[in-house]
């Protein structure tokens, strides 16, 4: 799945905007409910934060994955090597024959 880019923005701004309607502009909120609109809005735009960046992540490790990089640094992994020269890393295809610990 792509995320498309800026929707940390979205969030971020759908946060504030509830934050502004809430603190700035006048309502009849009594302070307790301002705090409690708060807290939840700031879990629900957390958590978005936090899925979005990991659906960022799961895309960003695919694509280094498919294109035969190296899932850590992202540097071309050369034949069959089982570490990445540049960072070190195991190699998903090492990874897989379990032979992760074997070093020759
Ligand atoms: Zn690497």
């Amino acid at each position: 799945m792509r995320v498309a880019p800026g929707m940390r923005w979205v969030v971020i701004g759908f946060w504030l905007v509830v934050m502004s309607l809430v603190w700035l502009m006048p309502n009849s909120m009594g302070r307790i409910a301002q705090w409690f609109v708060t807290a939840w809005f700031g879990a629900i735009a957390g958590l978005g934060l936090l899925v979005l960046h990991r659906l960022e992540r799961t895309a960003l490790l695919e694509r280094r994955a498919s294109a035969g990089r190296c899932l850590e640094c992202g540097d071309p992994i050369n034949g069959a090597r089982d570490r990445c020269s540049t960072c070190g890393a195991v190699t998903r295809k090492a990874a897989g024959r379990g032979e992760a610990d074997i070093r020759r």
